[in-house]
Formats: C-alpha cells, structure tokens, sequence
C-alpha cells in the first residue's frame, strides 16, 4: 500500500499546479492502489471523492508546492478515514465503578485468548492497575489453561474457576471475586464463535448481560480482510461493540482493512496487535498510518532528483549501500561524497528528507562542499584495507595519510568521524525502511 500510493503521489508532485486533470491520474493510482490493498470499493469512492472536493479549486500557500499541499490533504483524509482518534488516554474507557469490566468477543482462532492476557499487561503497566483475568472458555480444550499461563507471563492475576460447566456463572464469580478483591479491571476472555451460531451468540449476549462490561471488544484477525465487516456488524447487532482489537498486523495482510472498518461499521480500532508476544500490542494510530504511508514522498523526489544528476551505476552502488548486508565502509563513503560533490548543495537535500531528524546536526551542519573535497582526497590517500576496515586506522596509519593527502592527523580523526555518523545515519535509514523504496524507484 504504502509503495503504491507514495508512487502515485509523487507524480503529481513536481508539477506545476493542482488541475483537476492532473489529479485525476494521481486518484486513478491511488484508487487502485488502495483496492489492491483490499479496501472495500464503497470506502475508496468516498475517499478519492472527498479527497476531490477537498483539493480542486484550493489557493495554495506560497511556501508549499501543490504536491505538498495535496498530500497534506490526502493525509487528513486517511487519518478521518480510519477514525482520528483523541488521546491515547481515553482510548480505553475505565471510567466506571471498579472493576471496569472487559469483554473479549471474536471468532475462533482470532487471538482473544492471547490479546487478553496482552491487554493485561498493557493496562498494568501502561494505566498502573491491579488487573485480573478469566477465561469462561469452557469449549475448547485447554483454552482456560492457555489463559492461565500467559497470566503468569504478563505477571498478573488468574482468576481460578472450579466450577468449568456454565460460562455465565464463572464471569459472575470472577465479577463477585474482582469486586471483592478490589480489582480495577477485570479481562474477561471468550469462546470463539461462528458469527451464525445464534446459540453461541446468545451465550456471550448473556455474559455480558451478567457482567455489564464497560468496553466490549472484537477482536479480529487482520488477515480476514473485508469479511471484518460482517463481523463487526453481526456481533453488534447481539451486543454493543465498543471497538476493535486488530491482531496479527505483523503477518502478510494487506492492511486495507484498517481503512474500511471506521467508515463501513462506525467502530473505531483501539489496540492492534503486532507478533506473538505477550507484549506485543499497541494503541492503533491513524496518524503515524498516514504518516508512514505519505513521508516516502519526499525521499522519493529528493531521490529521483539525486538521480537526475548522478550516473546510474554510482545510483546503484549507493542502493546497494543501503539494502546489502555487509556494514558500510569508507568506500560506499567515498563513492557518496563524490556524487554528493556532483549535486551540490547537500544542506539543501538534507533538509527536504522528511525524517531529518535522524540525522545528526552536525552532520548537517558540518557536511559542505569544501570539506568533501577534503575528506575524498583523504579517502583517496587510504589503502583498500583501510577503506574496508576503518577500524584499522590507528595512530601510525592515521599520520601516513596524512601525509599522503596533505592534511592535517586532526583532519584525518574529523573525516572518521563524519564517516561514523553517516555509517549511524546508514543504519538507521536501513531500519526505517528506505531500501525498499530506493530499490522500487529505479527499478
Ligand atoms: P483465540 O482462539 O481467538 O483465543 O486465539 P488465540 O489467542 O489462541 O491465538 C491464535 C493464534 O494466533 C496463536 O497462535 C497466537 O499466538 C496467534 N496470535 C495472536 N495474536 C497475534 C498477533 O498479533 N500476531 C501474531 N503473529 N500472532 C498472533
Ligand atoms: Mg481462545
């Protein structure tokens, strides 16, 4: 999703002004980038429509280009679209008479069991409660003790039912057991259930009837894709969903789920959860979405720029730099400085990257055009080793190179150290994901 729509949006960008024929190649990639992503048809129209309205006919700010301007735009509506969310804080609403009681409700196979002892430990730590947990599975083998042991790994209480043969009346003595013990939150876990087993449905209709929970929450595998939809609306028409638990985000979904269900069903995503670890959960967050999906597009035209006036096999050295597995050396240095040399105002680049801030200021600062000169000369000077593992630079290497290239040891110790930021920098563009884009751009 987010390769294609950073695609799409980067056309547009280094266009003149917004018309609305210009627009309309861009929404046409965007409206199929966000089908493939599996976002329901009937979400894509409203959003490229609003997007539309929002857009066309707009006087732009002179210190915006019209592709910001628009991205700005588009980024609004993908944060409204999957439900701009307050604070954090409120995301969980506990404001009831302790115990507030949780429900878990889902289908088999969902992640219930193990979100609710995530969601224990997430709310003891994240809220500082005292928070017990129960499980009234009593259908599926073993599923009680699963509950029970992933209590222990998220250090929390255990609510112990005897009496394993009436669901109701083990939410009914944890409820009594939590009230008494003065518990602030009660989990309660349930059996998985086929949205159209009315059975089964009017079994969690009467634990939450019993329990009177403050958030009902569904939880849903990621990887179910549009038939959330239906899940959503059929467990709701049995009891009042009071949000959703994305799971398994880490696996290979296409995400567009996340985009559909505020706008389809009115229910707002709370928690994902991300691997299989009991701390594996986080707060849903629309904006960083957004966010992660439009910040490439700056990288991108700051990378295509780069690209326009450097050759194409020094671009592929530097790809190479940031997607191989070897650790970045002098000579993926040198071979930047030099084209870094090529463009010209490096300061300039720098600063249009959107995630600027992982680069050091001094890095910033310190990189201009006279000092590249001075560290490529010095680089030159290096032996193959040397520019392979830097670390071998010591004392006796440092004032031969010195030497060699006619500067000053200092100098030598000044362009290591540059050297180590950028490696840093390298690094952490690495983690951020960039590779994948530089390799998509010229490919
Ligand atoms: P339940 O039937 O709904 O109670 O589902 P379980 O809690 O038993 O989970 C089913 C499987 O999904 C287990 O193997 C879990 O480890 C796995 N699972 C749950 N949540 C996540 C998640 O966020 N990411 C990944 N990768 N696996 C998850
Ligand atoms: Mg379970």
């Amino acid at each position: 999703l987010t390769k294609r729509i950073s695609k799409s949006i980067f056309n547009i960008s280094n266009k003149g002004k917004i018309t609305e024929s210009n627009i309309q190649s861009t929404l046409r990639n965007i409206r199929t980038a966000l089908l493939e992503a599996d976002v329901a048809l009937k979400v894509v129209k409203k959003f490229i429509l609003d997007v539309k309205n929002d857009s066309i006919g707009k006087t732009f700010n002179n210190s915006f280009t019209p592709g910001q301007e628009f991205i700005k735009i588009v980024k609004k509506q993908l944060i409204y679209t999957m439900g701009s969310i307050k604070k954090n804080d409120h995301i969980l609403n506990m404001s009831t008479e302790p115990p507030a009681v949780f429900l878990l409700v889902g289908a088999q196979g969902m992640g219930k069991t193990t979100t609710v002892g995530k969601l224990a430990l997430f709310i003891k730590k994240e809220k500082k409660k005292k928070v017990l947990v129960v499980s009234t599975d009593i259908y599926r083998p073993a599923a009680i003790e699963q509950l029970e042991m992933l209590s222990k790994q998220a250090l929390v209480d255990f609510f112990p039912c005897h009496k394993k043969t009436d669901s109701v009346l083990i939410a009914k003595e944890a409820l009594k057991y939590a009230k008494t013990n003065f518990y602030d939150v009660l989990i309660i876990d349930t059996v998985g259930i086929m949205y159209s087993n009315i059975h089964m449905m009017n079994l969690i209709q009467s634990i939450s009837n019993k329990v009177n929970p403050i958030e009902i929450l569904l939880v849903i595998d990621a990887m179910v894709g549009q038939d959330a939809i239906n899940m959503i609306e059929h467990f709701n028409t049995y009891i009042p969903i009071s949000g959703i638990i994305l799971t398994k985000i880490d696996g290979d979904a296409r995400g567009g789920i996340a985009l559909s269900i505020k706008y389809s069903t009115g229910k707002i995503i709370k928690l994902v959860g991300n691997g299989e670890k009991i701390y594996d959960i986080k707060y849903f967050e629309p904006k960083k979405i957004a966010e992660r999906i439009l910040g490439m597009e700056n990288v991108l035209s700051v990378i295509q720029e780069i690209e326009n006036k450097i050759d194409r096999s020094s671009i592929k050295k530097i790809k190479n730099t940031f997607y191989n597995k070897t650790e970045f050396n002098l000579y993926d240095f040198l071979i930047q400085l030099k084209q870094m040399n090529k463009i010209g105002s490096i300061e300039n680049i720098l600063e249009r990257l959107p995630n600027n801030k992982i680069i050091p200021n001094d890095v910033k600062s310190r990189i201009n055009d006279k000092l590249l000169k001075k560290f490529i000369s010095i680089i030159n000077s290096m032996t193959k080793k040397e520019r392979m593992f830097p670390n071998i630079i010591k004392g006796s290497r440092k004032r031969r190179i010195a030497l060699g290239s006619g500067f000053k040891v200092q100098d030598i110790n000044s362009m290591l150290k540059q050297f180590e930021n950028i490696k840093r920098l390298v690094k952490s563009v690495k983690k951020n994901g960039i590779s994948n884009m530089i390799k998509n751009i010229s490919n």
